[in-house]
């Protein structure tokens, strides 16, 4: 579901599973607007649904109408998979961060003690802060043209600890310590590259049809990796020009399709596999 969702490649995705593993099944493609998103939702198991994905706008608004939602939802601030039970209740989930995780887990990106520098404030980096926060990071630079919404996501994602065991005369500030840390940082401020592990675009800056994303990676440090979730075209502007300065790179593909893998498996029952020739699948379509 989304509004529009014309250029969704999920139908394609899950029709290629749903014929691999023989499956009797169908994943369709429904334009929703969002005045009529509440009552889509609610009657989707008399329509024969057995659960749904959302896009674009529909995946903060879907917090409201869920009947249940695990943690990570709450953290993310937003639904992106729907089961609807067999009471036809439904359940809220949020696979985008395994997605995220997952691509750059199979990218070869360990993370390190350094932070790692994040674009984007929308609704795509809080999956991302979520992941990368799960993935061990313990310091972000939240780099965002409204420097306003950076400051928002510092503030709600970085997370304090308070020591139980310093002595009664230590200073009350040294009795808390930041576990992770988001930092705000001005759109175009190089300090936010230094001293990273890994260099995020979460803004929409390099799709078709949107301006390049310009940026200078002179301060970024060498062996720093460079990710994109932007996947059309797959070899973002960035993406080359990170290459071409000898970074290692991941594309925006595999957050798709590992986003998918356990939406897949809540929907038909069914892990699927992300293989080479899915990737090429879903390649042609770009
Ligand atoms: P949002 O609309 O929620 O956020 C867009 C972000 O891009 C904001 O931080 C916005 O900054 C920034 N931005 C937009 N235009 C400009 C500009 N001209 N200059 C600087 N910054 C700009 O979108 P999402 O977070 O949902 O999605 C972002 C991108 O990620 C999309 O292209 C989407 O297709 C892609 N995506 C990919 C996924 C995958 O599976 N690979 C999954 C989800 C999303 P500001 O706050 O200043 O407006």
């Amino acid at each position: 579901m989304g509004w529009p969702v014309e250029h969704s490649l999920s139908p394609r995705l899950h029709s290629y599973w749903l014929k691999q593993y023989g499956l009797d099944g169908s994943y369709e493609k429904l334009a929703v607007k969002p005045d009529d998103l509440l009552n889509e939702l609610k009657t989707l198991k008399t329509k024969g649904f057995g659960g749904v994905n959302l896009t674009v706008p529909h995946k903060e608004a879907a917090l409201g109408i869920v009947d249940y939602m695990d943690d990570l939802v709450k953290r993310v601030g937003a639904v992106n998979t729907i089961v609807v039970r067999p009471d036809g209740k439904l359940e809220g989930r949020n696979t985008d961060v395994y997605g995220f995780a997952e691509n750059l887990r199979q990218g070869g990106y360990k993370s390190d003690q350094r932070a790692v520098a994040v674009l984007g404030a929308g609704g795509a980096a809080r999956a991302i802060i979520v992941a990368l926060q799960d993935m061990g990071v313990g310091k972000i630079h939240m780099i965002n043209r409204t420097f306003e919404k950076a400051q928002e996501l510092a503030q709600e994602f970085s997370t304090m600890e308070q020591s139980h065991f310093l002595p009664a005369d230590e200073p009350a500030e040294e009795a808390i310590k930041h576990i992770h840390h988001v930092t705000p940082y001005k759109w175009g401020d190089k300090d936010a590259l230094q001293n990273v592990s890994l260099l995020v675009n979460a803004t929409s800056l390099g799709l078709k049809g949107q301006p390049p994303l310009e940026i200078d990676l002179g301060a970024l440090p060498k062996d720093a990796t460079v990710t994109d979730i932007v996947y059309a075209p797959l070899e973002t502007e960035l993406l080359k020009k990170a290459k071409a300065r000898g970074h290692k790179t991941i594309d925006g593909l595999g957050m798709l399709l590992y986003q998918a893998q356990p939406a897949f498996e809540a929907f038909f029952g069914k892990k699927p596999e992300v293989t080479k020739e899915l990737r090429a699948h879903i390649e042609a379509s770009l």
